[in-house]
Order: C-alpha cells, then structure tokens, then sequence
C-alpha cells in the first residue's frame, strides 16, 4: 500500500458543535433525509450545517455504482426499481423549515431504475417550489447513462435554476477513479442541458490530488466551456478510508488559487477553487452574488 499522506495545515476543520448544526440534524432526522455531508464525510459539516446548509441525497443510501474515491455504499439498493414516492414531499418540507434560500439536492446513482431516477427528481423540484417559492433550487445529479430515452428532458423540463453533474476528475483517470462512468457522455449531458434550456445555468466539478496534472486539468476546464458550462468547483480530494483511492498529493492554496484565475480567463461565470470546496460548498452564497451582479 503506498503510505498515507499527512495532511497539511491548510486543511483544517472545525468540529461540528454550535446549537444551528443540532436544529439542521434535527429536521434531517425528522423527516428521515439522508444527507450528502453526512455519507461523504464532507469536512465543511461544521460550517454548513451551523448555518442550515445541507445537501440532500434522494434515492436511497445504497449506489449502484462505486466510484473509488466515493464513501456512499455501493450495492443493491432495498426496493430494486422502486423509489420512495413520499421522498420528495419530505425533503420540501425539511427546505421550508430550514428556511432556506437556495438548496442543493442530489442523489445517489441508480442503474435499477428506467429513466434513473428523473421522474423522481423532477417532483423533488416541483414539490420544493410549491412549498418554498422563493428557494433557488440546485441539482446535483448522477450521469443517466442506462437511463430510457426522455429521461433527462424531463428533469430539465422541472426547471431547477441550476443544472450540477461533476465530471469528478480528468479523463485519463477515469478507469481507476469513476469505472462505470463515462467522461464524454457526462460532458454532453451538461452540454444537452443548456441546448434544452439555455437560460439554464450548468454547473461542474472536479476533485485534485488524484494523480491528474495541470495541463490535463486545463483541458478539462476548456472542454467544459466547449460544452456551455457556467460554474466551476474545485477542491482537494481527501481520502475517506483506506480503503478508497489514495491522495496522490495535497494541492497547494496558490496552485488553486491559479486555477480560479485561469478558470475565469477561460469565461466561467462563477468559480470556487480552494482546498475545501465542494460541489455544494457556498453554492447558495455564490448564485445569490451572480444574479445580483
Ligand atoms: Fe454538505 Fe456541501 Fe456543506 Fe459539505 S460542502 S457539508 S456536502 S453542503
Ligand atoms: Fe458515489 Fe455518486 Fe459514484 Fe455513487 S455515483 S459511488 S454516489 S460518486
């Protein structure tokens, strides 16, 4: 096994305590959410959840996939086929307690369903904006690459103000890191998105420290502009388990911070490219300064 790296002092988290974190735990359980901080071990709990920032993950804890860098179970899901159709109520309720002004939903991925789980997530949508009118709604969804014809107009047809699918890492990468996946097949998902309705904002991510060079990080920021996308995240991959895909190597805060930079030469609308960030790190704070710019 190669040896485990030291993590550096610019990866630092503070435990999860303040009385805000204890109420967002509380409507989670309450209405029986399964949360993304939570599966993943997302390092910003602390933060997000102090200030009622979770990210929900519909369709079940169990994946279909298993993404070696991912903590979420994989396996066969409890119901093959079916999903929970009182799951969406449930989550629009908790964003109504919650109070809050943008949400970001996602979900695990899942193969057993016919159109992948879209139907779902189009009611998820609806149901949010029927209860929380005044929420921005962001979703953060899985590739639907066995997905039925249809699948993904009908997700879009929804009207999520933000469209998310992370490319995860760089192309040559993908057999070790995202086997299941594929990296031209998600570019064009996001690249479909903006076709169907280009006043849509898209939206991707990618980890680093995996074992990607710079130039092949450059090349994945361009393929997604050639694609229409809006939004740029970056962060630090952290390794979940031992079990998981090692961190190759700790990404400096200036080597992000030159990311952003060039991110914005290349015409992103919004990006975030430190060690911390997330898909859903400040994703509210961040739409909320662009619509009012
Ligand atoms: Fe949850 Fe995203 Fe915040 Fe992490 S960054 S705690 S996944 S909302
Ligand atoms: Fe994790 Fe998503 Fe991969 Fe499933 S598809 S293993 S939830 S990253």
């Amino acid at each position: 096994d190669a040896p485990i790296l030291k993590k550096p002092d610019w990866i630092r988290v503070k435990a999860p305590t303040s009385e805000g974190y204890r109420e967002t735990a509380r409507i989670m359980r309450e209405n029986r959410l399964v949360t993304v901080c939570e599966e993943a071990g997302c390092p910003n709990v602390g933060e997000c959840w102090s200030q009622g920032h979770a990210t929900m993950m519909i369709m079940g804890e169990i994946c279909t996939r298993g993404c070696t860098f991912c903590n979420v179970a994989t396996g066969r899901p409890e119901t093959p086929g079916a999903l929970d159709v009182f799951e969406p109520g449930r989550v629009a309720h908790a964003v109504e307690k919650l109070g809050l002004a943008h949400v970001v939903v996602t979900s695990v991925d899942r193969d057993d369903v016919k159109d992948g789980g879209a139907d779902h997530f189009a009611h998820t949508i609806r149901a949010i904006r029927h209860r929380a009118p005044e929420t921005t709604i962001e979703i953060l969804t899985p590739d639907f690459l066995h997905a039925e014809p249809g699948s993904l107009e009908k997700v879009v047809e929804a009207r999520p103000d933000v469209f998310n699918h992370n490319l995860e890492t760089v192309p040559g990468l993908y057999p070790e890191v995202r086997p299941g996946a594929r990296y031209f097949h998600s570019l064009r998902l996001l690249q479909r998105v903006k076709e169907l309705d280009p006043a849509m904002f898209t939206k991707s991510g990618i980890m680093v420290g995996l074992g990607e060079d710079r130039q092949a990080v450059h090349q994945v920021m361009d393929d997604m502009r050639a694609a229409d996308i809006d939004f740029l995240t970056i962060g630090q991959y952290l390794q979940p388990t031992p079990k998981h895909h090692a961190v190759a190597r700790y990404v400096t805060p200036e080597e992000f911070a030159s990311y952003e930079k060039a991110a914005y030469g290349k015409g992103f609308g919004m990006v975030s490219a430190t060690p911390l960030t997330r898909s859903s790190y400040h994703a509210g704070d961040d739409f909320a300064r662009l619509r009012s710019a």
